[in-house]
């Protein structure tokens, strides 16, 4: 069992004492049942009446969340081939910022739709190319479906961004949040010199802030520093301020501090010590005599220096986050320095800056011709609430971007599922052989996600998608399901709308990782297959990285045989 050679110019295997071999059908079984696993493990958290999961990790830290490439690195799976499936999350999270739970449960949909076929002895190639045509079947399709839309349409801007909070943590307040959102992306579309509209979210800033509720968050213009006033006798506002961004500390010099000190009497000791104080008080100097009236430092200031500055009417604060501090720059118009000595007033940006006492934070408006960026100030009363809710804020931004760019939108609630499967499956009646079934399979697949969001609603999903199946049957393509009554309706109508380009990458994505998945025949594992789960994290990765190069060789195995 361990060891396997292989005549007629095909290379020897040999496999050492401890290792494992999977072949053929138990490989396929449990390659699939693992991916399955895993999708099934976020199923409960799709849609308006998904539920949350609460993650504990190894050190005891909690996640409260919904969002479902959150659930899945923070369980932390180490079986090569689940693996697999958490990057359909995080490649949908990178390329579409949402769809994840839907992208990973049609993964392992058409996983456990494959293994049916599998059963029946359809072989996997066959399976493969039939996913393959279904998938882009139906993106030609999503194409077909997708309503065009003005990106200046603020209203239907706001339904994508609450379509995409609803059930998260920031549903409470949707409606005001995602006037925020639809605001912020506003703010920073810029329509380019081909005429194409584009959208630069690294210039929109989202800070958290505990202590106060979700609908008290604000969209401000400029930068929101989290840190105190380095001093306080420093004044606590400045207009039209010449700003300074400093990537190095304002202490004494490392050499100097570093080098031992030997002392034969107190004024040596004196002696020493004024030194170090005219070298703090050159560098204020310096800060001063360039016209910075406020400091933001990514590193320490040192006691003395933060006096100083303060007896120069400086407005100070230390230890600011490094992307504070470039995002900064783009309020600002000013460069980061590094070398105070060198210092000039070109190199200051201009602001007005504001320091708020009771919440301990600073507001930085540019007042400068090129000045962009927006802070998006997120509340929420604890650590958890406002964490979920920066990642459901984050999905909107980046779905009400990716609307404004790509100016296509789709009927949600299972709508634009169900009605790509009727089409996919009118299209496998074109496909001969055995891939016609995997392209009904692929069809059947997608209808997970109204079979989903309505067992998750509490409503019986069969009904739901014989209901569903028959509107469209009768032409009405954007007939979604309400989840909050149960009925069929006009999703598209009802503002229940997703970004086109979401929903052609998690089908991609999730198509992508079925075949992978799929085209596995052999696992040969260095360790024993049964406790993989087990492994520490270096150990998982070698067989992870190994499944997928093995496809290609297991292929041509299978061709021998
Ligand atoms: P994902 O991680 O895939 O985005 P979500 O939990 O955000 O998962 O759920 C998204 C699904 O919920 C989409 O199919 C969307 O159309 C659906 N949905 C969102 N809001 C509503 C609503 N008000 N009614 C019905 N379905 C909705
Ligand atoms: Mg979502």
């Amino acid at each position: 069992m361990s060891q396997q050679q292989q005549m007629g110019g095909q290379p020897m295997i040999v496999l050492g004492e401890d290792s494992q071999r999977m072949k053929d059908r138990d490989a396929q079984s449990h390659n699939i049942s693992a991916a399955k696993a895993v999708a099934e493990s976020v199923r409960s958290t799709l849609g308006p009446k998904g539920m949350d999961k609460m993650l504990v990790s190894s050190t005891g830290s909690i996640t409260v969340t919904n969002d479902g490439v959150t659930i899945l690195q923070e369980m932390d799976i180490d079986n090569p081939t689940a693996s697999m499936i958490v990057e359909v999350a995080e490649t949908q999270e990178d390329e579409a910022g949402d769809g994840t739970t839907t992208a990973v449960s049609v993964a392992g949909e058409l996983l456990a739709n494959a293994e049916d076929l599998i059963e029946q002895d359809i072989h996997a190639t066959a399976i493969i190319k039939g996913f393959q045509l279904a998938s882009e079947r139906a993106r030609e399709e999503i194409d077909n479906v997708a309503h065009d839309v003005d990106p200046e349409d603020t209203e239907l801007l706001k339904q994508v961004a609450e379509t995409s909070m609803t059930g998260k943590g920031a549903e409470l307040e949707k409606e005001a949040l995602a006037e925020l959102v639809v605001s912020a992306v506003q703010a920073v579309t810029v329509e380019a010199d081909d005429g194409e509209t584009v959208v630069d979210l690294e210039y929109v800033n989202t800070e958290t802030q505990t202590g106060r509720s979700a609908g008290e968050s604000e969209l401000l213009n400029g930068a929101v520093v989290d840190k105190s006033l380095a001093h306080a006798d420093m004044p606590t506002s400045a207009d039209d301020a010449d700003v300074l961004l400093l990537d190095t500390a304002i202490e004494i010099d490392d050499t100097d501090a570093d080098a031992s000190l030997q002392l034969d009497s107190p004024d040596q000791l004196q002696d020493f010590l004024d030194k170090e104080e005219e070298q703090l008080r050159q560098k204020v100097d310096a800060i001063a005599e360039a016209g910075a009236d406020v400091v933001f430092c990514q590193k320490g200031i040192d006691d003395l220096a933060e006096h100083f500055l303060a007896k120069e009417g400086i407005v100070a604060a230390s230890r600011v986050k490094k992307s504070d501090l470039s995002f900064l720059r783009e309020v600002t118009e000013g460069d980061i320095v590094s070398d105070i000595d060198a210092l000039g007033a070109e190199s200051l940006g201009s602001a007005d800056v504001e320091y708020d006492e009771s919440e301990e934070l600073f507001y930085v408006e540019g007042t400068g011709e090129d000045s962009h960026g927006v802070t998006l100030l997120l509340r929420g009363s604890t650590d958890h609430v406002v964490d979920e809710l920066e990642r459901g804020i984050g999905d909107a931004l980046e779905v009400v971007a990716q609307t404004v760019s790509d100016g296509r939108v789709l009927a949600g609630g299972g709508a634009v599922e169900v009605e790509v499967a009727r089409r996919v499956r009118d299209y496998a009646d074109s496909v001969s052989g055995r891939e016609q079934l995997a392209v009904e399979a692929f069809a059947d697949a997608l209808e997970l996600v109204p079979r989903v969001l309505a067992g998750n609603a509490g409503l019986d999903s069969i009904d739901t998608l014989v209901d569903l199946r028959s509107a469209h049957d009768d032409g009405d393509e954007t007939a979604g399901l309400n989840v909050f009554t149960g009925e069929v309706v006009d999703t598209f109508e009802a503002g229940v709308v997703e970004p086109a380009h979401a929903k052609r990458q998690g089908i991609s994505s999730a198509t992508e990782a079925a075949n992978l998945v799929l085209k596995i025949d052999d696992i040969i594992a260095a360790g024993d297959l049964s406790t993989e789960g087990e492994e520490p994290e270096g150990g998982a990765g070698g067989p992870g990285g190994m499944g997928g190069g093995m496809g290609g060789m297991g292929g041509g195995m299978g061709g021998m045989m």
